[in-house]
């Protein structure tokens, strides 16, 4: 060998080493004195999933990619066509329930829970050490929304204990937005809280979904002054132009919205018992990350209505919902346990907006996906659009009001009353960062009186994502 290409190379080796030693050093970082510990962001639904293809090459398998939807739709359209005019709705239905099954056939779960093909979700954020530079790092979470979440709890403790090691901290502030609540709640229930600072939840879905419990129990339907009040309440919120709310308002007196839902619900009634097995049963509620939002209160008829005929085909799936649905009945508890482990906690609930305009005329304070008595661990509310009457007390005494300024919420009856905010007028998807970030660096259990930019009934700008005190 030449000396100049061994000198090369020892230049190489010996940089080398010194990096890579200085990477092993970071990699174990001994502790972090910087005093304010890591964030675990667990994310909501909606993950990338992916799939290697016949070639091993990997493609998304969800959102769904525009092949599967042009494939699906190529052969939906020519049934339906002929379905609908030869064959009635029935034929409709099936048409339907077909190109449903299509189209989300990459990401299909089998009768135990378990996805059919070697899907994957997109990683969490890697642990960098060099990032940690002032304690203010937020690492996002990852999994697959479909699986048990005690499968994907297990795969989070794996990551609490990298993001540990990585950053030196003893302890993490673990944050949970919408089906994250679930996937948390079912962390705590199996590992317990012993690597945890903090335990912060935003439009939880620990407590499940009206939403889901309707569909899952066959009772979906569209009611025209729920449609109209549904859309005037988005577009309102969205900060658009008083005219177009105005002007959307007033379109009620056309008896359009009325229409629509008439026509929606025609859809609704003949084909979606047809659809309810495939749909519903099959493709839903084959995913336990999804079942699990059934709400407690529909648990037992949805498993009936879903499982009924076929309770031993479907055993191991029902055995997986079963777990999470006691943990969902006994959250407090676990949640408490946390807290008397030294654990500060926080629960933020959004409100003030119409729910999905697909469960008839049930309608329920909402962050129009959440039912916000259900994020927020217990509040009561005045009916939607209304306040409480005059003269009413708060259910829970105790030596605070814990009654809002706007006369829509009673938060004495939630879990946790002194740890509980809420936002008016944010949507599911608005958050204020400022706040949520005030709650992640707050030395200690902040409570609802602890600071006065913040408390606990607050009034959200969507468009600003600011929030302020309600007056
Ligand atoms: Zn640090
Ligand atoms: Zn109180």
């Amino acid at each position: 060998m030449k000396k100049c290409v061994k000198s090369a190379l020892s230049i190489l080796l010996a940089l080398t080493l010194v990096f890579g030693t200085a990477a092993i050093a970071f990699a174990e970082k001994a502790e972090c004195d910087c005093g304010d510990a890591p964030v675990v962001f667990v994310e909501g639904i909606g993950t990338t999933l992916y799939l290697k293809d016949k070639n091993g090459e990997e493609k998304t398998a969800f959102p769904m990619s525009t092949d599967i939807i042009l494939t699906s739709l190529a052969k939906f359209i020519p049934t339906v066509l002929i379905s609908t005019t030869f064959g009635g709705w029935n034929s409709f239905s099936k048409s339907l329930a077909l190109f449903a099954g299509e189209l989300f056939s990459e990401v299909d779960c089998d009768e135990n829970g378990d996805s059919v093909l070697p899907v994957y979700a997109e990683e969490p954020d890697e642990p960098l050490v060099s990032e940690h530079t002032d304690g203010t790092n937020i690492y996002s979470f990852r999994y697959d929304w479909r699986l048990d979440p005690y499968e994907t709890a297990k795969k989070l403790d794996k990551y609490i204990d990298e993001i540990i090691k990585a950053t030196g901290h003893s302890k993490v502030v673990l944050s949970a937005y919408s089906e994250g609540g679930e996937i948390t709640l079912a962390y705590l229930d199996a590992y317990g809280s012993s690597k945890l600072e903090k335990y912060i939840t935003q439009c939880s879905a620990f407590q499940g979904l009206t939403l889901i419990g309707e569909v899952f129990t066959n009772n979906v339907g569209v009611d025209g002054k729920v449609l109209a009040d549904f859309l005037v309440n988005i577009v309102g919120n969205t900060g658009a132009g008083d005219g177009v709310v105005k002007l959307l308002d007033f379109l009620r007196y056309t008896g359009i919205y009325a229409g629509v839902a008439k026509l929606l619900d025609t859809v609704l009634d003949n084909c979606f018992a047809d659809i309810y097995d495939v749909i519903a049963r099959d493709m839903f509620a084959c995913m336990p990350g999804i079942f699990n939002f059934v709400p407690a209160s529909y648990f037992d008829k949805a498993i009936d209505m879903l499982f009924g005929n076929d309770k031993k085909t479907y055993s191991k799936l029902i055995e997986r919902v079963t777990r999470y649905h006691k943990a969902q009945v006994n959250a407090k508890s676990i949640i408490e346990k946390a807290h008397k482990n030294g654990v500060a906690i926080a629960l933020v609930s959004n409100y003030d907006c119409y729910p999905m305009p697909l469960t008839g005329d049930i309608i329920y304070q909402s962050d129009m996906l959440i039912d916000s008595a259900n994020s927020s661990g217990g509040a009561a509310f005045a009916p939607l659009g209304e306040t409480f009457a005059d003269g009413y007390k708060q259910a829970n005494k105790d030596e605070h009001n814990h009654l809002s300024p706007d006369g829509k919420v009673d938060a004495s009856t939630c879990m946790f009353p002194e740890y509980t905010w809420f936002v008016a007028g944010y949507n599911h998807w608005n958050t204020c960062d400022e706040f949520i970030h005030w709650l992640y660096w707050y030395d200690g259990q902040p409570t609802v009186r602890t600071n006065k930019n913040y408390p606990q009934f607050m009034k959200g700008n969507a468009a600003a994502l600011t929030v302020a005190p309600q007056k």
